[in-house]
């Protein structure tokens, strides 16, 4: 197996590479990954200026391409002009804090997956509850038991073009359970700070619900939130497609033929 692997942290993330060691059991792995952190640049792609990638070398000497640009640019440059063939699976992460509810629309991480399936790969966002897991492996291989899952259980549905949202919770003694979960756009709490840019006052957005703790409003019992608030591994299939299907059939207007089996 052939699997791209890239992140929104940046190349030289730690994460990254505990997730590179752990998909090595796979097959061959090719890192592709943004030359500097892109946490928050959701699906945005670089197209009014040029991109760069370049070889580098991890920390621990391992091959890399380090692109100037985004996660979503990363993929498709590598699916584009790097790889001969498309790759057999696309892992993005592991993130460092959890891309849950909302934060879904604005992870680098997801997006990065979210492209991959949108070229018909086979795709898996991984991201964590983590903020400095002191043991990125431990944390790498909960993510392979997630994705053993998803391999075993995607196998049938190819060449169904899905993204799976992956979500670990605070690691505690033994293996946490799996779930599969439905994604719900839940509100959390943000705010402004004061802050200070150029000298001149300002403000900076703080997020602070990345294991779920501040996704008080509107949960959903069951959904991928609930999951790992409740200490279990959330996988939550997701399809490029963003139409609501039920409010296009209330709205009484007749669906072209062709959409109806998408
Ligand atoms: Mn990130």
């Amino acid at each position: 197996m052939h699997v791209l692997l890239t992140n929104d942290d940046g190349v030289f993330a730690p994460a990254l590479w505990a997730l590179h060691d752990e998909l090595q059991c796979l097959g061959r792995v090719t890192v592709v990954a943004p030359r500097t952190q892109q946490s928050g640049v959701g699906h945005a792609i670089t197209y009014l200026s040029p991109i760069t990638a370049q070889r580098v070398r991890s920390e621990q000497g391992r091959e890399a391409y380090a692109v100037d640009g985004t996660p979503a640019d990363c993929v498709k440059f590598a699916l584009l002009e790097l790889l001969s063939e498309p790759p057999d699976l696309l892992a993005s992460g592991i993130n460092m804090g959890c891309n849950l509810g909302h934060n879904i629309f604005y992870s680098g991480t997801v997006a990065a997956a979210v492209e991959g399936a949108m070229n018909g790969i086979l795709s898996v966002a991984f991201s964590s509850s983590h903020a400095n897991a002191p043991d990125l492996s431990r944390v790498a291989r909960q993510c392979l038991r997630a994705l053993e899952v998803i391999l075993e259980r995607a196998e049938a549905r190819r060449p169904l073009a899905l993204a799976y949202n992956v979500n670990l919770p605070t690691l505690r003694d033994g293996d946490p359970r799996i779930l599969f979960t439905p994604h719900r756009v839940t509100a959390f709490r943000e705010h402004y700070l004061p802050a200070e840019k150029d000298g001149t006052p300002g403000y900076r957005l703080d997020m602070t619900s990345a294991d779920g703790q501040g996704h008080a409003a509107r949960r959903t019992a069951g959904c991928d939130v609930d999951a790992v608030a409740a200490g279990m591994i959330s996988i939550t299939p997701l399809r490029p497609c963003l139409t609501d299907m039920d409010a296009l059939e209330r709205l009484g207007l007749c669906r072209p033929p062709d959409l109806q089996s998408d």
